[in-house]
């Protein structure tokens, strides 16, 4: 077997495992939700290792200069991934969390609006970030980290997630930037 197809065995044999560990709780966090808990996938500490190298590797040729995990369990993958790529790790906060000067963007949500900040001198311009979310649904989320990165004047490299929810239409919300996700429903 060749060395491509080889990887592409461990790659798909990796998502049915991950898969098979991401539990589907209905009507969470509210009626009509089906909430994707990832916690028995981080309770597999070899499976856990794994997904978050699998998500690193889809970008590791992209020249990135940081990555930046969101709020929060952005962080938890997106922690892991900035010191396998071996860059600094940003973490894109929810508004009054971040102690120093910050730049915001909002954005709006089902029902009233949110927003992520960094500080402001987290970027500069030039960089090339790569965004990191365990979800992406509608998108809106993303789009706002997106255009945080881009307000400073650095430049998303890349989006990755653990899983797509491709109904919901996210990667249409994110045109132009290079979108991955290790697993889609
Ligand atoms: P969105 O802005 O709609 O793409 O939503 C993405 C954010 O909401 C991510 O940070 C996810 O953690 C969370 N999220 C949205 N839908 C789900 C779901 N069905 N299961 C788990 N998390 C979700």
């Amino acid at each position: 077997m060749g060395r491509v197809s080889e990887v592409e065995r461990r790659l798909a044999a990796l998502r049915v495992e991950a898969r098979a560990a991401i539990r589907d709780v209905a009507d969470f966090p509210k009626p009509g939700i089906l909430f994707r808990d990832i916690t028995p996938l981080l309770g597999n500490e070899r499976l856990f290792v794994a997904v978050t190298a699998a998500m690193g590797a889809f970008h590791a040729d992209a020249g990135l200069t940081h990555a930046l995990g969101i709020e929060s369990r952005g962080f938890i993958f997106g922690a892991p991934i900035a010191q396998a790529l071996r860059v600094p790790f940003i973490p894109a906060r929810k508004p009054g969390k971040l102690p120093a000067k910050t730049i915001r963007e909002e954005y709006a949500l089902e029902y009233g609006s949110d927003a992520l900040e960094i500080h402001a001198d987290a970027l500069t311009a030039g960089a090339r970030v790569l965004i990191v979310d365990d979800v992406l649904a509608t998108g809106g989320t993303a789009l706002a980290a997106c255009r945080l990165v881009e307000s400073a004047g650095a430049r998303v490299a890349g989006c990755v997630f653990l899983l797509e929810l491709t109904e919901l239409g996210g990667r249409a919300r994110l045109a132009g930037r290079d979108v991955h996700a290790l697993l889609t429903y």
